[in-house]
């Protein structure tokens, strides 16, 4: 628009300067010319009257003068009381750019010059003459506003064309540009309002549990908004992530599993290479390794006193994240040599740490990008927190299921733990190609200690008694309280007659043990096995249980304090067949 202005103003002013600088002086000149000569034409009829002569050679003479005047004396009053030389202004100065309009004019004043010379000679025969040579300037001038006033008309038409033209230009282009500028404002509206509109959708979507990654926001940008998008895009990520995670750890049925999980997420989600969880188990103030799986002791960043008394780990302690990053040497468990920064984050559960996340960085690593790591930790920590929920609940039914396995006055596992585990227990010896030797134990005169010395000191005789059982086999032996004063022992991976071997060192034990008493001394218990093997007598492990009991029978019916190995006739002569 101000292009267009600029122009067409610009070719308006300077057609109007040449109307006001050439045609109208030019006119205005004529206009002055014009009757003078028309009087000198005049005079020229009038001298043939008698006695006229001398008035119209003295008009003559005074016309020309004027006009003479005009020509060469600064006596014409054109514009604004200025006196001009209109014909050295016409010519030199404003017809300069206009060789006809010069010409005209040279030739008027040559017109002039002649006729004023024709009088200057004083002759009688001069009217003649002179009239042909004002008719003719008068010829010339008549042309020449004829010729200026087409000029005019056509300057003036071009002036309202241009007007005209710059009008509608500037019309179309207002319009144009107004059309754009719509057009360009919801571009603009949309290419904010879609991304916030999709950003919506999502934060619902989440809101309901329900993240849709295909709706993910699309990234067209650079800007702001496509920064923006980028980071929410991230965000969408990890809330999905999480959702899918706790989705997934309430489908698994172990703590060990949903340990695991965080494992997973911790390498792969969040990039964290190097890494620890300790569960922690706080009645026995003990913490174990149990991610990464193949994780040791001897591998560890911390010293490994902590495993044993967990209130050393500061995080565990404090309850509260603990970071080498915020505060150098925090904890002074970490082994400060190693050229690590460490991370470390309780798992809160029922108020209290139930396990610690350790993250471990190097420092060199921490130094150049410390925002990458905090990043990291960000991440895993949301995982953490969802997490903690399922968590809680694995580890509540954990402990009920333990509960319910372990016997409360011995510590030993109950008949329901066999029940449960046996087909496990099974499986894994059958696919090692291994047996099982089962012990059955029963005290001998049990009876008595509560007859004689009342039932706490039986309970104790019973715990002292289960902690011999414990003590005289390996830890991946199973013993199990079955009941009232019997015990069964599961002897794993054993080679055959095994067993028996086992079962009298037990006896042994049993019977060199000083009980607690009610009275003055210790007291001396002796108990009685009945041992199977299985699957070497029978393919059916609860059958094997029972040839165990017939050999205790055996036992106890041979005079006790002994260990019978089952053969098939006592199975025979216990009446079974
Ligand atoms: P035997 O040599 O024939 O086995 O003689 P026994 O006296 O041991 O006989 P039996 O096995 O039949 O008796 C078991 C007794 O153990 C019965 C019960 O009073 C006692 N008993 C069972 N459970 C407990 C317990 O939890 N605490 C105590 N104090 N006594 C128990
Ligand atoms: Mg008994
Ligand atoms: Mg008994």
């Amino acid at each position: 628009i101000g292009t267009l202005s600029v122009t067409s103003l610009t070719f308006v002013h300077y057609r109007y300067s040449q109307i006001s600088n050439t045609a109208i002086p030019y006119l205005q000149s004529m206009q002055i010319i014009s009757p003078k000569l028309e009087s000198i034409k005049r005079l020229c009829k009038d001298i043939k009257t008698p006695n006229n002569e001398d008035r119209c050679l003295f008009n003559a003479t005074l016309q020309l003068r004027q006009i003479q005047n005009a020509i060469t004396s600064s006596t014409v009053n054109l514009t604004n009381n200025q006196n001009y030389n209109i014909f050295e202004t016409l010519t030199y100065t404003l017809a300069k750019d206009d060789p006809i309009g010069q010409q005209t004019l040279q030739s008027i004043l040559e017109k002039v010059k002649n006729m004023d010379n024709l009088i200057a000679t004083q002759k009688t025969d001069i009217w003649q003459e002179l009239n042909k040579n004002a008719e003719d300037t008068k010829t010339i001038i008549d042309d020449f506003s004829k010729r200026t006033n087409t000029q005019l008309q056509e300057y003036s038409t071009q002036i309202n064309d241009a007007i005209k033209y710059a009008i509608n230009s500037i019309a179309i282009v207002f319009f144009i540009a107004i059309t754009l500028l719509w057009f360009f404002t919801r571009w603009l509206t949309e290419a904010f309002s879609r991304p916030i509109e999709s950003m919506i959708h999502q934060i619902h979507s989440i809101g309901t549990g329900e993240v849709d990654l295909n709706k993910k926001l699309k990234i067209k940008s650079e800007d702001e908004i496509g920064a923006l998008s980028q980071e929410f895009n991230k965000l969408v990520d990890t809330v999905y992530g999480v959702t899918v995670f706790k989705k997934v750890i309430e489908e698994d049925t172990t703590l060990a599993a949903v340990y695991g999980r965080l494992a997973d997420v911790f390498e792969n989600e969040s990039g964290i290479e190097d890494f620890r969880i300790f569960d922690v188990n706080l009645p026995k103030e003990q913490m174990s390794i149990v991610q990464p799986p193949l994780a040791t002791e001897e591998g560890m960043m911390c010293h490994a006193e902590i495993l044993n008394d967990c209130s050393l780990c500061r995080a565990q302690k404090t309850a509260h994240k603990i970071s080498s990053l915020e505060y150098e040497g925090v904890c002074r468990q970490f082994i400060n040599s190693t050229g690590k920064e460490h991370v470390c984050i309780p798992l809160i559960v029922t108020g209290q740490p139930g396990a610690i996340a350790q993250f471990i960085f190097d420092k060199k690593q921490c130094d150049e990008d410390v925002e990458k790591i905090n990043e990291k930790v960000f991440k895993a920590e949301s995982y953490i927190k969802n997490s903690l929920s399922v968590i809680e609940t694995k580890q509540l039914m954990h402990t009920l299921r333990e509960s319910s396995l372990v016997d409360g006055l011995t510590g030993l596992y109950n008949r329901r733990f066999l029940q449960d585990h046996s087909n496990q227990i099974i499986a894994g010896v059958l696919r090692r190609k291994k047996q099982i030797s089962l012990l059955m134990c029963d005290m001998d005169f049990f009876k008595q200690v509560n007859d004689e010395h009342g039932h706490d000191i039986g309970d104790s005789v019973l715990k002292d008694t289960s902690r011999v059982l414990r003590e005289s086999v390996r830890d991946a032996d199973v013993v199990i309280r079955f009941g009232g004063e019997e015990f069964i022992i599961l002897l794993v991976d054993t080679e055959p007659d095994y067993g028996i071997k086992v079962a009298e060192k037990i006896r042994e034990n049993i019977e060199k043990t000083k009980f607690k008493s009610s009275k003055a001394g210790a007291l001396k218990k002796t108990i009685s096995m009945g041992v199977s093997e299985f699957p070497k007598d029978t393919n059916g492990f609860w059958q094997a249980i029972k040839y165990a009991d017939v050999a205790l029978y055996n036992a106890k019916d041979n005079g006790r304090n002994r260990c019978v190995r089952f053969e098939k006739s006592m199975w025979e002569e216990s009446g079974n067949f």
